[in-house]
């Protein structure tokens, strides 16, 4: 199970030893993560601003940087997200110009992580895999079985039990078969590493991760584009395994070192929850290693205790001049509606600590107020709304009588604070 490819292969991080191309996530001799190394030289003349915007309006525009196999035709339009101006959030939060990269609107099932399963899943059928399959904390789920259903490969699913029941039903309704671990991300994902090998099944963020994890380069080429090709000063990423961020900037490199954009060294600050935040403890304690954590948090999607890609995160972060910062269950819930009532975008609980995150980081100076600085929205908030169980009353049902309405808004203005009742009367 192999297949070759002279533009890219599979290349230690440590030793620098080659892999070609299989399904393998680590270098056997110094358990380091393997990582995709192109032929930056052979693409030059096809990676360009030209023939990138002449290409379909999704991922696939970035196709000549992407481990797609030969022969392999990917049709599904998935990501090329909305980066929205954030003046509103910006106003709240004192930023003069922030931008949202919304992938909370990624086709085809609202999240970033339908980026990386397209492409692990493109090179699962290179491989000969009949069965694809991921440890997940609930996107990679749904985006696997949603794309495997497409591709018509079998999908075996694990997940943590304590799972939100969206994120279990939006896994299902695909036709996959979904396997509840009593355990948390961390056991899964250990179970799925041995289930690999004794099923010879293709688990995207496990044997697939080196190819899956490129998928995430395609919301550092967007942001770049989507500027006008320019690289901003910050970028604000939440971070589970710790790989998107780490991507988004292999990304910028890339394009600097075809020409693409003027070379430039951008800041990257991480975002977690505090319930689960090995990432940023390691970040704030100048560590180059990780000390595991037993998650606690709302952000089920970031709760990973002892992430594969922290310690490269980490030491990541601290060489771009960026930091780390994690926010309580508390302010998730108030970055979730922050955000939806200043720039109408309704995020999940990661998005949530995004927001939080980047408002602390303002407020504290991290960020001046003038950067250009891009928060990274990587899932839609109708898969968490059990976050917001208690925020909102529906409060009760009115006759359909004009009187009736104009009752009810009466009691609600006596219903509400003294400050806003006089200012009724003064009227
Ligand atoms: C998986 C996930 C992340 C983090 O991705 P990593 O690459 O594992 O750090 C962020 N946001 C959401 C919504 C996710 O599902
Ligand atoms: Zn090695």
């Amino acid at each position: 199970m192999e297949y070759s490819c002279n533009l890219y292969e599979l290349r230690c991080g440590e030793c620098g030893k080659s892999y070609g191309n299989r399904p393998l996530s680590a270098c056997p001799d110094c358990f380091a993560p393997l990582e995709v190394q192109y032929d930056l030289e052979a693409v030059r003349g096809v990676f360009t601003r030209e023939n990138i915007a002449a290409g379909p309006a999704n991922i696939w525009r970035y196709k000549a940087l992407l481990p797609i196999p030969e022969g392999f035709a990917p049709d599904l339009p998935v990501g090329f997200t909305p980066l929205l101006r954030a003046n509103n959030l910006g106003k709240r939060i004192g930023a003069t110009n922030l931008y949202v990269k919304n992938d909370a609107v990624c086709f085809p099932t609202l999240s970033f992580k339908d980026r990386v399963v397209s492409v692990a899943l493109a090179n699962a059928r290179a491989f000969g895999f009949t069965t694809v399959g991921c440890s997940s904390t609930g996107n990679l789920a749904n985006s696997v079985a949603a794309q495997a259903a497409r591709l018509g490969l079998d999908a075996c699913i694990l997940v943590p039990a304590d799972l939100e029941a969206a994120k279990i039903l939006n896994t299902q309704v695909y036709g996959a078969r979904l396997v509840r671990i009593d355990g948390n991300y961390d056991h899964v994902n250990r179970l799925c590493t041995q289930i690999a090998d004794e099923y010879n099944w293709g688990f995207v963020n496990v044997n697939l991760r080196p190819y899956y994890a490129e998928g995430s380069k395609t919301v550092g080429y967007e942001i770049a584009e989507q500027l006008g090709w320019k690289l901003p000063d910050n970028i604000v990423c939440p971070m589970a395994g710790g790989s998107l961020i780490r991507k988004i900037r292999k990304a910028f490199k890339e394009l600097i070192a075809l020409g693409l954009v003027e070379p430039k060294e951008v800041r990257f600050f991480g975002a977690q929850a505090t319930g689960c935040s090995p990432i940023s403890h390691a970040v704030k304690q100048g560590w180059d290693y990780i000390e595991p954590q037993r998650p606690n948090t709302i952000a089920r999607s970031l709760a990973i205790g002892n992430p594969a890609d922290g310690p490269a995160a980490a030491k990541m972060i601290r060489e771009t001049g960026g930091w780390a910062e994690d926010v309580s269950d508390v302010e998730i819930v108030s970055g979730i509606q922050e955000l939806a009532e200043t720039e109408g975008i309704f995020t999940e609980t990661a998005g949530g600590v995004t927001t939080a995150v980047t408002a602390r980081l303002y407020a504290h100076g991290r960020i001046s107020l003038d950067e250009i600085t891009v928060s990274v929205i990587t899932g839609n908030g109708l898969k968490t709304t059990d976050a917001l169980e208690g925020c909102f009353e529906p409060g009760i049902a009115v006759k359909p009588k004009l009187a009736a309405f104009d009752e009810y808004l009466r009691s609600l203005d006596a219903a509400t604070e003294p400050e806003l009742a006089y200012a009724g009367e003064a009227r």
